[in-house]
Formats: structure tokens, C-alpha cells, sequence
């Protein structure tokens, strides 16, 4: 759902627009990675911008909230040690000190893809090179991990390719695990630009708000991505849909990829995945008749798997074998989840060496240690840990202190159970965040309050690789400081200040930024600082021509060899499969367009809280239900957890499956931690649990096995 200024008609907006409050500056929204423009105004209104590439005037409807939700009551205005107020001194010496008592061997840090570009390097490199933290992953790691394995694998480099113009240039468009209707409303406003009458294809197990406006939907078995893929692969083969022109100048691999779809004929296909052989027959046309405007678009239903990777890379061969990359309408595209999940790739310093270099090559440590002035013997020479091991790291005693910033993984973690008991055994809990209300801050033994977006400036990086700029135009509440400046005094206060005298502002870490991206695919150096962005509307990475640029025009990848590289693997079936005790499988995901992850945000507001139910809803398909009857109170139990919901019938869900919105601070308590081996992201998207009327626990059930 969005909401578009040019044609709603409503008496506010008109007046709005008839005379708008004044406006106080610009701003690239704070919430989701399709990174729409705003314009910020008196009286905290906001308005879209109407020049911005991206958004073209439209907002969807937490853009149009964003400025309210800085309002709330329980922002975070001082320092809180143990809940009590404290001065940033104290809270410094606190932080400083806890963490040389534990030692900064067994620390580690949490970032996020909420903050400023700028913000996250600083963090990266004050924990890194000044205070000798090894260890720091961030949040992006629950939802593009599987995708930056993928690109790096098979493109030599964490490269989307795509620009969102292939959205209305394209004759066939694939989503799979990807429902733009309400995740990224924005951009599916530009496929509704599209006027070249296009196919639309979604391939997911539920009959999503995008499923029901495509022109074919593919409702798979969960999981079984990879075994389709690999069937319309065999079947491209089959119509010979092979670019063999580009195979052969463009890519390694070809022929194992080939060998191995080889067992994927229709028969297998179809009874692996529950798609009809008639319907992976025509899809597989369509992708050959679409040839050379056919896109391929993914998101968390692939993201978040047991073995995301390996899919993730079965949807880049197929645009690989036919030539569908690096042209108008075409790509193997993965759509980011949040404002900064881009930033957070490249300029992190958690798993990767700023600017998408690598810890472990010399070469590239060299070649930061210059870019930024660091001493060289600072720079760690091995990459970090991710999220989950570090977690593991905390259960195991070896990792005492955390400090979380801009992420609530009380709430988000997957199973979250185990997370909040393991939290509960760390010496040092530090959590920096706007908010003091948030399930993790309330965990903490050292909160900073944090600004938020519209409070400090800097820029977010989003999903077609532009980098945008959000200005400052109202105070922090209270005591409260930017990331940036907290950053900063940590720097101080652990006695490390003396390496970070040029990052003294976010514009002048913009410029070390620009240094170290020197020759790389994301290489920024020519964009002429802050100005160049306000005033173009952003500018794509690697900066060029024209205001929307794609990847790969040249048929030349960042592999040594310059070819893109076919990988495959074959399917494993999920940890967790439905019995009797445990007999549907659950999905999570987003429940509307006014929520936003852990609502941290959107939940203060009060219009957003209007735009979708305020209990918690489950999914069921009506042959599961057995006597629970539509709108009944009943409670979900996996092996982990149990939690309370209202039923809701619906054919939405396949039979023997269930869905619930993953916003709620429980939903989490039913999740299976399992990760993508390669990524090492979460798979949110499947578990098994039971579903039983709340009044008749233990008599009535639901599921094929109950009732
Ligand atoms: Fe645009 Fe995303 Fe912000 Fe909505 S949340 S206004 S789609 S950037």
C-alpha cells in the first residue's frame, strides 16, 4: 500500500500541498533500503519528494510518519546505568572501564543497518583499530547475509546489479520469497509503472497482497526453491534458452550446472515442489520469450533459509544462462531490507575491511592502513565472527561484555528464548539506542541514548547501490547524542582519540570513506562530497552516467577471470519436518506496510497502529482448523515456546501451514535457531509448531495429524 501525494485527494493533504508547512530540509527516509526522498517540514510533517529518482513523489505510509515517531515518551534522553540516570562522564568511565575489566578479547559488538554510513565505520573502526575488539557483526545479518555470500561467490563481489528502472523495463519480472505489495511498496509503485504489459511472476508458498495482483503465482512447498530452480534450468535447456554467446565470454561453470539440473526433469521437479509440470513448463517459456527483458527479484523467503545461499545462487544462474544481466529489465536482484543494509556491507568493518575489503589480504589491510592513517599493525587480520557464533561465544563464557547498537534482538533474534537467556549471562550488557523501552535496552546494565534519523545527518546506501544524503533538522531530546558523537567520546574516553582526529564529522568520514573505496566496484572517490548527492538525488555506486545505472553492461564480472560463475548444490531438506506432535509448518514474515521490524518505531505511532490489527494474528488453512473457528483464541506451541493468537481462516496459507507477522515480541519464541551454513543468516521461515484452541488446551487440535 502506498499512498501517493499527487492523487489523494483527502482535505489534509490538499491543504498540504496548497500550503505546506515550511520545509526544514531533505532527507532519505530512515526505515526500509528502497530509500525514498522526503522532505522534512515544520511542525514534524513530511511530505515525499517529488524530484526524488527514486520515490517520484510517493511515500508509503511510514515515510509519511517518520518524523512523528520521534515524539515518543520513552525516547532515551540520558544515560542509564542500571536504570538509574547517569552523565555522559560517568557512562563513559562505566563503558571504559567494564570494558578493560573483561577486556576487549571478550567483547564483541552488535551493529545495525539503521544508522548513518558514516556512523557504522566509525563504530567499526573505534571497536576494531582503537579499543582492539575483534569481534562485530550486525543486524544485516538476519536479513542480507545470504545474499552478499551469494554475489561474492558468483559475481567476485557483493554487487547488486540492478537499478530500480529494470522494474518498468522489464517483460517478465520473477519474485520469488519477495512480496513488494506491502514490504516494498514503493518499488512495487514502479512496477506499476511498467508499461510494456509485463508478465508477473511470484513464487512463494503463500498467496500474498503480490501473489494475488501476479499474473502467475507458484505456490511452492516451502523450501523447495532449490529444486525448482534447478528444474526450469534443465527446462530452459530443454527449449534452448541457453545465451550461449554469453555463456561462453561471461561466465565459468556452465557445463556442471548443466550436468547437474540434468536429474531436475518435470516429473522430480513437480513432486518436489508441489508445482504443477504444465505450470513450471510455462514459466520456463516465459523466461525464454522474455529473453533478453526478463528480471529476477528476491528478498527474505530466500534469504532466510537452511540453505539460502545455494538458492539464492540457483535464481542467478538462470539469469546467467540466459543473458539476463547487465541489460534494461534484466538482473539476479536482491532487494535490501533496511535504509543502511548496503552501508552496513561495505563500510561495516565487521566481516569485511571497509570498503568491501577483506581482513585476511594483505594488500587490502595496506591499502586502508593508508586510506584511513591507521597504523597498519591495528588492522585485525582476521574477519569476525558472525552473529550466531558470537552468540555462541557469549554461551560458552568466552565473550563477557556486548554492546548492541540500533537493534532489538531481545525481540528479533531468532529463537529468542536462548538469546535471552544467554544475554542475561554477560558481565557487561551496553545497548545504545533511541528508545529506553526497547526488550533489549530493558536488559541492559548501560544504556546511551541515542538520536535518531532526522537528528543528525549522513548518508544511507540503498538497494539499487545509491548513496543518499539525510540532513539534520531538529535536536535530540535531552542528553540525547547522535551515534556518531557517542562513537566519538568512546574514542576519548578509552584513550584512542588520537587515531580518529579526521573523522572529526560525518562529511569528513565521507571522504575516508571515498579513500577506501579506491578501486573497488563500489569505488565512490568522484563523488564530490555531500553536495554532489542533494543535488543529483543520490548517486548510484560506481558513480557514471545518466541518474540510474545497472552493473555487469559490460559482460565483465569482479571474478580474477572476469566471468560470473555457476554454482550448485544439492537440496537438503529442512531441520525441522512436521510429525504428529508438531504437524504445520510455520512462516514468518511482515504484516503490513505500516510496520517495521520490531516496531521499536512504528508501534508509537498512532496512525501507523491503525493501519493493521492490533492482536496478533495466525494464519490457518480452514482444512487445518478442525473445530477452531475463525477469529478463536488459540495458542501456537513449537518445541521452543508457546504464544497466544487469534485463528484466522484463510486460504492464503497452504494447506498444513501457518503464517504469522514476525512484529510481535513473541513469534520469535516459536523460531528454530538454524543458519545458511555459507551466510550464516537465520532461517525464519520454517519451523514446526501446533496450533490448539487457547479454552481447550490439549483436547482440540489442529493440523492434518489433530482433530
Ligand atoms: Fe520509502 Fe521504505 Fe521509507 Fe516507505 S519505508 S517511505 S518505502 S523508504
Amino acid at each position: 500500500m502506498s499512498l501517493q501525494l499527487r492523487e489523494w485527494d483527502g482535505p489534509l493533504t490538499r491543504d498540504l500541498v496548497r500550503h505546506p508547512p515550511k520545509v526544514l530540509g531533505k532527507a532519505v527516509c530512515g526505515f526500509c533500503s528502497t530509500g525514498c526522498g522526503l522532505k522534512l517540514h515544520e511542525n514534524g510533517v513530511v511530505t515525499p519528494d517529488l524530484d526524488y529518482t527514486v520515490n517520484q513523489g510517493t511515500a508509503c505510509p511510514k515515510g509519511w510518519e517518520a518524523l512523528s515517531v520521534l515524539d515518543a515518551p520513552d525516547r532515551a534522553t540520558v544515560p542509564l546505568h542500571h536504570g538509574k540516570p547517569v552523565s555522559w562522564a560517568e557512562a563513559m568511565s562505566i563503558f571504559t572501564t567494564k570494558m578493560r575489566e573483561v577486556g576487549p578479547e571478550n567483547a564483541a559488538f552488535i551493529s545495525t543497518g539503521q544508522i548513518m554510513t558514516e556512523e557504522m565505520a566509525l563504530l567499526g573502526a573505534v571497536a576494531k583499530f582503537g579499543m582492539g575488539i575483534l569481534h562485530g557483526d550486525g543486524n544485516t545479518r538476519q536479513c542480507m547475509a545470504t545474499a552478499v555470500a551469494a554475489y561474492k561467490e558468483s559475481f567476485g563481489f557483493d554487487a547488486p546489479p540492478f537499478t530500480y528502472a529494470d522494474f518498468e523495463q522489464s517483460d517478465v519480472l520473477v519474485f520469488v520469497g519477495a512480496n513488494p505489495c506491502i514490504a516494498h511498496p514503493i518499488l512495487w509503485q514502479r512496477v506499476l509503472n511498467n508499461k510494456r504489459n509485463p508478465k508477473i511472476v511470484v513464487i512463494d508458498p503463500r498467496t500474498t497482497e503480490t501473489a494475488a495482483a501476479a499474473t502467475m503465482h507458484l505456490r511452492l512447498r516451502p523450501k523447495s526453491d532449490l529444486a525448482l530452480f534447478y528444474g526450469l534450468a534443465h527446462q530452459i535447456i530443454q527449449l534452448g534458452g541457453t545465451d550461449k554467446a554469453f555463456v561462453q565470454a561471461s561466465t565459468s561453470g556452465y557445463e556442471q550446472m548443466r550436468e547437474h539440473v540434468q536429474a531436475y526433469d518435470l516429473d522430480r521437479t513437480s513432486s518436489e515442489t508441489d508445482i504443477a509440470m504444465s505450470d513450471i513448463r510455462m514459466l520456463a517459456r516465459w523466461i525464454v520469450e522474455g529473453t533478453p527483458r526478463v528480471s529476477f527479484w528476491w528478498t527474505m523467503g530466500v534469504n532466510q533459509g537452511h540453505q539460502a545461499t545455494r538458492t539464492a545462487q540457483s535464481i542467478i544462474n538462470l539469469a546467467l544462462m540466459t543473458g539476463n544481466i547487465g541489460k534494461p529489465g534484466t538482473g539476479a536482484n536482491s532487494i535490501t531490507g533496511q535504509c543502511n543494509a548496503m552501508g552496513s556491507r561495505l563500510f561495516s568493518n565487521t566481516t569485511n575491511l571497509l570498503g568491501g575489503h577483506d581482513f585476511t589480504n594483505p594488500i587490502h589491510r595496506e591499502k586502508v592502513a593508508r586510506a584511513t592513517g591507521i597504523p597498519l599493525e591495528r588492522i585485525p587480520t582476521r574477519p569476525s565472527l558472525a552473529y550466531d557464533q558470537i552468540l555462541q561465544e557469549v554461551e560458552e563464557g568466552r565473550i563477557k561484555a556486548l554492546w548492541i547498537i540500533a537493534t532489538n534482538p531481545a525481540h528479533s533474534w531468532i529463537q529468542q528464548g536462548r538469546f535471552q537467556k544467554l544475554a542475561s549471562k554477560l558481565e557487561f550488557l551496553v545497548v545504545q539506542d533511541m528508545y529506553h523501552s526497547t526488550e533489549t535496552a530493558r536488559m541492559a546494565h548501560l544504556l546511551l541514548p541515542a538520536a535518531a534519523w532526522g537528528e543528525k545527518e549522513g548518508t544511507f546506501i540503498n538497494s539499487e547501490r545509491r548513496h543518499g544524503y539525510s540532513m539534520k533538522v531538529r535536536r535530540p531530546p535531552g542528553q540525547a547524542l547522535s551515534d556518531f558523537s557517542i562513537f566519538r567520546l568512546v574514542a576519548e574516553s578509552w584513550g584512542c582519540g588520537d587515531l580518529f582526529r579526521e573523522w572529526s564529522s560525518p562529511a569528513e568520514v565521507f571522504k575516508i570513506l571515498q579513500r577506501c573505496s579506491a578501486d573497488q566496484p563500489c569505488d565512490i572517490t568522484s563523488i564530490q562530497g555531500y553536495e554532489q548527492l542533494i543535488r543529483e538525488g543520490g548517486v548510484q555506486w560506481p558513480p557514471g552516467q545518466g541518474k540510474e545505472r545497472r552493473l555487469f553492461e559490460d559482460g565483465k564480472f569482479f571474478t580474477p577471470d572476469r566471468k560470473a560463475r555457476f554454482v550448485v548444490a544439492d537440496p537438503q531438506p529442512p531441520i525441522e519436518t512436521p510429525d504428529d506432535a508438531y504437524p504445520l509448518v510455520l512462516l514468518t514474515g511482515r504484516g503490513s506496510s505500516a510496520q517495521w521490524h520490531t516496531e521499536t518505531r512504528t508501534g508509537k505511532s498512532q496512525v501507523l497502529s491503525k493501519l493493521h490489527p492490533s492482536e496478533l494474528i495466525l494464519t490457518l488453512h480452514p482444512s487445518d482448523a478442525g473445530h477452531i473457528v475463525d477469529g478463536q483464541k488459540v495458542l501456537v506451541q513449537s518445541r521452543r515456546g508457546s504464544i497466544k493468537a487469534t485463528a484466522q481462516l484463510r486460504t492464503t496459507v497452504r494447506r498444513g501451514e501457518a503464517f504469522l507477522p514476525m512484529h510481535n515480541p513473541q513469534v520469535n519464541q516459536l523460531t528454530l535457531e538454524v543458519v545458511d551454513p555459507i551466510s550464516r543468516q537465520p532461517s525464519y521461515k520454517h519451523c514446526t509448531v501446533r496450533v490448539t484452541a487457547e479454552s481447550t488446551v490439549g483436547v482440540v487440535s489442529s493440523g492434518r495429524s489433530g482433530v
